[in-house]
């Protein structure tokens, strides 16, 4: 693991006091796998995180990250603030990592649409790491072919809600002892679409099966870690953050890049 290099400029965010100093210009200076950020600038084409990435990555990178509301425009770059985590922590352990060990990070957008647009993201970052397998499902689709695909495991799931419920109840080998991360993107659509109480439901089903404190992988989080974005306060957003998220840092970013 690589230690962030000590710079100041820039930072958007009070640090809680024990997170490293970073330099927060480049994707390296965040604290990132080399590996990844040569992926993601030579592969991607991504020459430097933009605001809100460099607010959130060194917040969820952290050895001991808190729950985060992530509160920018659309546009922002927040699929690649969440994802870019997530992966660096799952490349911490590749001899080990296999697509049966578990279901690490849950990606909750509200349409299938919007679902679809962050997964083909998380499939762009992931081939820097074939040993990590990213899964989708959003119905339009036999249900059976979804229910084999999570059979034979899939580390970071992408979902809407409605489905994800769904398969919470009627798919038997799907296997919630290991998820790190929940992430509720488009906060302020999800509520707008009504679908608080499914994301409850979702939530305690997760609280209630996963057994993070129970498995020590390298390099992940021994907690759950909640991460809610959003492009507005609108329709409730901060009664979804005080249901989802505990003692969050607030990450508010108002410039696009
Ligand atoms: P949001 O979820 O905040 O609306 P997205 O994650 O969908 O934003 O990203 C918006 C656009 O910005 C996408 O086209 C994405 O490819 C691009 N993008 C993301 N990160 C960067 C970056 N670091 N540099 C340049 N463009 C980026
Ligand atoms: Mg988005």
């Amino acid at each position: 693991t690589e230690r962030a290099s000590a710079s100041e400029n820039g930072r958007k965010q009070e640090d809680p006091s024990n997170a490293p100093l970073i330099d927060d210009t480049s994707f390296k200076g965040l604290g990132l796998h080399t590996s990844l950020v040569s992926h993601v600038q030579e592969k991607m084409h991504y020459s430097h995180p933009t605001a809100v990435q460099r607010a959130a990555v060194p917040a969820l990178i952290s050895s001991n990250p808190q729950d985060l509301f992530i509160q920018a425009q659309t546009g922002s770059g927040k699929t690649l603030a969440y994802v870019l985590p997530i992966i660096h922590a799952l490349m911490d352990s590749p001899e080990t990592l296999t697509r049966e060990s578990g279901l690490f990070a849950i990606i909750i957008a509200p349409t299938r649409e919007l679902a679809s647009q962050i997964y083909s993201v998380l499939e762009s970052v992931v081939r820097c790491c074939h040993y990590i397998v990213p899964g989708i499902v959003i119905g339009g689709e036999k249900k059976k072919s979804e229910k084999a695909r999570l059979r034979k495991g899939v580390n970071i799931l992408v979902s809407t809600p409605g489905r994800l419920a769904d398969h919470f109840d009627n798919t038997e080998a799907l296997d919630l002892s290991a998820v790190r991360w929940v992430v509720l993107d488009e906060g302020d659509r999800l509520m707008e679409l009504g679908f608080e109480e499914t994301i409850t439901k979702i939530l305690s089903e997760v609280e209630e099966k996963s057994r993070v404190h129970l498995d020590s992988i390298s390099g992940l989080p021994n907690r759950r870690v909640t991460v809610l974005c959003s492009a507005t306060l609108k329709e409730g957003v901060e009664q979804l953050g005080k249901q989802s998220l505990s003692n969050a840092v607030h990450v508010k970013v108002d410039s696009r890049n």
